[in-house]
């Protein structure tokens, strides 16, 4: 059997607000009366993208790399965990090809921040800004996300073989 040239890998995560905390989305720090609680710097955004491409490369998944039980990982920027997921999937023979983003919160408005979020991560893929999506939506007012208790984020990443 091929192994294919293409592949599609998805990924989630989702964090709890809580006080004392820089919002860090997407590797920016974006202006919010809250932060996200974590072991790293808890960047939903860049850890849903580090499952996506790690799932589409078949190289495990963002807790077997980085377990949280490590303290080399307290306090980590999650662009220099997105940086090793990227090597990782280099080394199975595959390059980040595009991402999708989808952000579930209630507030604050990210809108005014994809184009930096973009910009920050798309780099570190090898790629253009245009071949990274960010998408936001609020929950509608329902359920934990909806309560403002935390955020969620979807991803889909492409790989092709290098
Ligand atoms: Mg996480």
């Amino acid at each position: 059997m091929t192994v294919p040239r293409h592949r599609v890998g998805i990924g989630y995560d989702s964090h709890r607000f809580g006080p004392g905390r820089p919002l860090v989305l997407g590797g920016i720090e974006i202006p919010h009366t809250a932060g996200l609680i974590g072991h790293s710097d808890a960047d939903a955004v860049t850890h849903a993208l580090i499952d996506a491409l790690l799932g589409a490369a078949g190289a495990g998944d963002i807790g077997q790399l980085f377990p949280d039980t490590d303290p080399t990982w307290a306090g980590a920027d999650s662009i220099g965990l997105l940086r090793e997921a990227v090597k990782r999937v280099h080394a199975q023979g595959y390059q980040p090809v595009q991402a999708d983003i989808t952000v579930i919160a209630e507030a604050p408005q990210l809108g005014p921040h994809r184009a930096r979020m973009v910009a920050a991560l798309a780099p570190v893929l090898g790629l253009p800004a245009s071949a990274i999506s960010i998408k936001a939506k609020t929950n509608e007012g329902m359920g934990w996300i909806g309560r403002g208790e935390g955020v969620a984020v979807l991803a889909v990443a492409s790989v092709e073989a290098s």
